[in-house]
């Protein structure tokens, strides 16, 4: 194990830049955002702490790269900001989601609350689900672990012919498997940021996925035909629950904040970290660190404390059977946070 631990000054100078105008665009934040940033960045907080390398496999020594600071993210030309005319999130269902017992609608429409609390201010669209077969995607069974996979380039191919004029991003999700191309086991996800777009599976976010029992692999005789999608009428989903729920909404907020512009980050623990394994995901953070938090403040223009408080409302909404229950640490870090932004209205 090894802990990434940068000194304050560098994270500070990360935090600010060193472009006058950003440094005066910083000062526009209030007292107590400012407070609230910058007490992130101490090695004593609470809230934010050091990343810790668990091993070789993990992203950041997997993928060694020069971290992107504010002002390295604000000055990329080729990043996607939202503007009048395209501020609308949209997600694309496809396939089967669930066990068919109602539970599937409400399940994509949590995630998309949570996506616009996430991505405060905007707007979040669904369009309506589409079948597998209406996407004419290629699939294929893994050799390996005998699911059905979709590929991956096929779903963005057809994302893009449905993309909404005043779209900001759209995202595609489904619950069966992905590869990008034959030589590849499987991918979590695949996007494309200039035409901002992605495309994200969680069927290996099933806590059974790799057990060898697992009610996902197809029969040994199922034969596939080209074309025939019928296979995929009643083919197995993950039961949704609290962690389903937990790891969807931990990727689909990693993955459009990459529409964003935001690189993996290797600064603090941070939603925006990348990882390699489900085990290296789940051990991020649902949010973002202080730097990553400016990145989006600046794209999107919220106040800081507001969007706590729509996180907090998500969790705490009890009008459906919302399952939370992996959501209350995050609900403690919420009230902490507010508690430093001087927020007492929660
Ligand atoms: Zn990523
Ligand atoms: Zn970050």
């Amino acid at each position: 194990m090894q802990c990434l631990q940068h000194p304050v000054e560098k994270l500070r100078s990360v935090l600010f830049s060193a472009r006058k105008d950003l440094i005066q665009a910083y000062e526009q934040y209030s007292e107590e955002e400012k407070r609230f940033l910058e007490e992130g960045l101490l090695p004593g907080s609470a809230l934010f702490t050091a990343i810790i390398i668990h091993s070789e496999s993990d992203w950041i020594p997997a993928h060694p790269q020069p971290p992107q600071d504010f002002q390295s993210f604000y000055s990329n030309p080729y990043r996607k900001t939202p503007d009048p005319g395209h501020k609308t999130i949209y997600i694309q269902t496809i396939g089967p989601f669930g066990d068919g017992t109602g539970i599937t609608e409400q399940y994509v429409k949590w995630l998309k609350e949570y996506c616009e609390a996430f991505y405060y201010s905007l707007a979040v669209k669904f369009l309506p689900a589409v079948t597998i077969a209406a996407t004419s995607c290629t699939f294929r069974v893994n050799s390996n672990t005998n699911n059905l996979q979709l590929h991956a380039g096929d779903l963005l191919a057809f994302l893009k012919k449905k993309k909404p004029k005043d779209a900001f991003c759209i995202v595609g999700i489904t619950m069966i498997d992905l590869y990008p191309k034959d030589s590849w086991n499987f991918v979590f996800g695949q996007a494309s940021l200039s035409e901002g777009m992605g495309v994200f599976s969680f069927a290996r976010y099933d806590d059974d996925f790799y057990r060898r029992n697992y009610a996902g692999q197809l029969k040994k005789n199922v034969k596939l035909k080209p074309g025939d999608y019928s296979v995929f009428q009643d083919c197995y989903t993950p039961p949704i629950n609290s962690t389903l729920l937990l790891r969807s909404c931990k990727t689909v907020t990693h993955e459009i904040g990459h529409i964003f512009g935001i690189q993996h980050c290797q600064w603090l623990q941070c939603v925006m970290q990348g990882s390699n394994h489900l085990e290296e995901s789940d051990r991020r953070p649902l949010d973002l660190c202080p730097i990553c938090l400016r990145k989006l403040q600046s794209a999107i223009g919220f106040k800081i404390a507001d969007r706590y408080k729509a996180l907090l409302q998500w969790i705490a909404d009890g009008s459906s059977d919302k399952p939370t229950e992996a959501f209350q640490d995050f609900r403690k870090w919420l009230y902490e946070c507010l508690s430093i932004l001087g927020d007492k209205t929660v």
